[in-house]
């Protein structure tokens, strides 16, 4: 389950260098080489999966617990105040990598804002067309 083309799979494989914070029989955490912040993560599952719709469930389960805990070491050991989880699906969303990644970013007091939208505005009658359209096709 890999991609010979995909940087993130030769990463993960321990093939290109990298500043690697954990590692177990499944996945790898790196250090972001463009950070948002000091201490910027990215989770990479050994295997490639392009993005969260191919992600097995059973590969997923363990990440948001992976998460938490270096979100905490961030907090404990880089003296960051919050962070945020981030993970971008498509080129629309911003996925650079087509390799799934989880972002751990680790946020500090009085640093630049990020990962915020400005609120929209919606009527009655969009917001039940959209609900409709969403559980229709869950
Ligand atoms: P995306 O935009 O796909 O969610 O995020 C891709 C991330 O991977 C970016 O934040 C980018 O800085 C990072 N990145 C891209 N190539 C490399 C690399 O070769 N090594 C590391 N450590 N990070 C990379
Ligand atoms: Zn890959």
């Amino acid at each position: 389950m890999r991609d010979e083309n995909c940087i993130f799979c030769r990463i993960a494989a321990g093939e290109i260098p990298s500043e690697t914070i954990y590692e177990d029989d499944a996945c790898r955490v790196i250090l972001d080489l463009g950070p948002a912040s000091n201490g910027h993560m990215l989770i990479l599952p050994k295997d490639h999966y392009a993005d969260v719709t191919e992600l097995p469930e059973e590969a997923a389960a363990p990440l948001l617990p992976l998460a938490a805990r270096l979100g905490k070491a961030a907090m404990k050991g880089l003296g960051c105040a919050g962070f945020n989880l981030v993970q971008n699906n498509g080129e629309a969303a911003g996925q650079t990598v087509r390799h799934f990644h989880l972002h751990v970013i680790p946020r500090y007091e009085g640093g630049p804002a990020m990962c915020a939208w400005t609120p929209g505005e919606q009527t009655p009658e969009e917001r039940a067309a959209a609900g409709k359209a969403l559980r229709e096709n869950l």
